[in-house]
């Protein structure tokens, strides 16, 4: 069985591209019948944020990404805390420096930074001279009694030969050893262990078989394949995904503010619209070659960049071989393109509309809090008219204002509207047309609006373009909105009549 990790560092909310990392791993979990584990990689108690896990589990709920295992969802290799799992990491570090292949470094930051300097002046691109990998275990043994502090540091020079490692996303990686420090730190001096003793170990003690990461630990990749050879451990298979970028091909990881998963939920965004959006963003489709300029073929089992699918579609199609490479764009313009579909789904599903009406409540009765015209049923004939032109759920204020409240016949828009109108025409068609449907007393929702409209306008010896701006302009002020029929229809018999005799007057 295949078993995943999405592990964040409680460092802050979850990000943009946390979700997409999250995403993936939910999808290869489900696909493959198998289960993810959301790990809290809280090993640095200098960046930890108080409420970010919360905040995490949060947004991966609003995302509907349900965990298998995790905090609050206890099941095999517990604890999910990686601060609750330290003896864990002292064991392997023990291991490592019975075997040789770590030592314990006593050296402060002071003495470190001196040696980078002199070991930089002599240009050679070591990070750290080894100074400690001398040290008698005697000398050791004594510093440590002494409650001297000290780092564990893998041993370098005994590293195996190996191949060049392996991603299922980047392929054999060349070079791969070049940009690791000397002798990294596998283990703190405060007895927390780094990110690689910590995640390695991890990795293997959970029986984690596929590690979905970003592509900012592809750098690390070699060093943790080195720690599962000498360790004798199987690893697990990798995949980096691609960093996302920015319109302007910036690293969306660099921008501050609005990459915050829940400031798209406050946003009005459909959960849905965006984790096919980022499902898009590494997978299938073309993407953007920002050093070339040009552009990826599509994969054979990949979507095409505009697809639109749900959680249970794209699980369905979800292929890891099918992963670029390439960074991929987030282009915002692709959401609201994508976010338009999501809402017209899920209006077109039983209930749906009413499930919109009830989320966008609020933000109506805040919009127009003098309204008496803000039922959720309202709402829901509302939506129902302006569905076409709605991208996003809270565009519904600004859509259609006149269904809340009296529309504002002193604006610019209301009075250019009227300006090549003859007076006379204005209140005939007004009037006409109250007549007409306040002689129906069982509600103009009975009748056929259009088929009345229709009738009437060559009666009055008027055209239709003219006829119908002059009944937009009574009934709500403005050149867009839905049909004039429809706009009766949820207005009402009787705010229709009123807005009518108004105009009339
Ligand atoms: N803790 C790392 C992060 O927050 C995760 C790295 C990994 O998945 O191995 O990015």
């Amino acid at each position: 069985m295949v078993l995943l990790r999405f592990a964040p560092s409680p460092t802050g909310a979850l990000h943009l591209g946390g979700l997409r990392t999250a995403l993936y791993n939910y999808l290869y979990a489900r696909k493959h019948g198998g289960k993810w584990i959301l790990r809290i990689e809280d090993t640095d108690a200098t960046r930890a944020v108080p409420g970010a896990v919360d905040g995490i589990r949060e947004a991966l709920e609003w995302a509907g990404l349900e965990y298998d295992y995790g905090p609050g969802k206890d099941g095999p290799h517990t604890p999910y805390y990686q601060s609750e799992r330290l003896d864990l990491y002292h064991q392997y570090a023990k291991q490592l420096i019975e075997s040789g292949h770590a030592y314990r470094c006593f050296c402060t930051p002071d003495q470190l930074a001196t040696t980078r300097e002199r070991l930089a002046r002599t240009g050679s691109n070591a990070s750290y001279d080894k100074v400690c990998l001398n040290l008698t275990e005697e000398e050791v043994a004594r510093r440590v009694r002494a409650g001297e502090k000290s780092v564990v540091r893998l041993n370098d020079d005994c590293l195996p030969k190996r191949p060049s490692p392996s991603d299922l996303v980047f392929g054999h990686l060349r070079d791969a050893h070049a940009s690791l420090p000397t002798d990294p730190v596998l283990l703190k001096s405060d007895l927390f262990p780094t990110y690689h003793l910590a995640s390695v170990t991890d990795d293997h003690e959970m029986g984690i078989t596929h590690v979905l990461r970003g592509e900012e630990w592809l750098p690390s990749l070699p060093l943790h394949l080195d720690l599962y050879a000498i360790l004798k451990l199987k690893p697990p298979q990798f995949a980096h995904l691609p960093l996302l970028l920015n319109l302007d091909g910036t690293k969306m990881s660099k921008r501050n503010g609005d990459v915050q998963v829940m400031d798209y939920k406050r946003r009005g965004w459909e959960s849905g619209a965006i984790l096919n959006w980022l499902a898009l963003a590494g997978w299938g489709g073309t993407h953007e070659n920002t050093k070339s300029g040009s552009t990826s073929h599509q994969h054979k089992h990949a979507p095409d960049s505009t697809a639109v699918m749900s959680l249970e579609e794209m699980t369905r199609e979800f292929d890891l071989t099918s992963l670029t490479q390439r960074r991929s764009v987030l282009d915002p313009s692709k959401l609201e393109y994508l976010n338009k579909h999501h809402l017209a789904r899920t209006m077109s599903q039983d209930g749906g509309v009413h499930a919109l009406a009830e989320r966008v409540h609020d933000k109506i009765k805040a919009a127009f809090p003098t309204s008496q015209y803000t039922s959720v049923s309202h709402i829901e004939s509302v939506i129902s008219v302006v569905q076409d032109r709605m991208t996003n759920l809270t565009d519904l204020p600004k859509l259609a204002p006149f269904f809340f409240v009296e529309p504002d016949y002193t604006s610019d828009e209301a009075q250019s509207m009227v300006k090549a109108i003859k007076p006379e025409d204005y209140e005939t068609v007004t009037r006409s047309l109250a007549n007409r449907l306040s002689a129906f007393d069982r509600g103009i929702q009975e009748i056929d609006l259009s088929s009345v409209l229709h009738s009437e306008y060559p009666q009055l010896g008027l055209k239709l373009k003219q006829y119908m701006t002059i009944l937009r302009h009574a009934l709500t002020a403005s050149k867009t909105g839905p049909s004039v029929a429809d706009i009766m229809r949820v207005l009402g018999q009787e705010r229709t009549l009123s807005r009518l005799q108004k105009g009339a007057q």
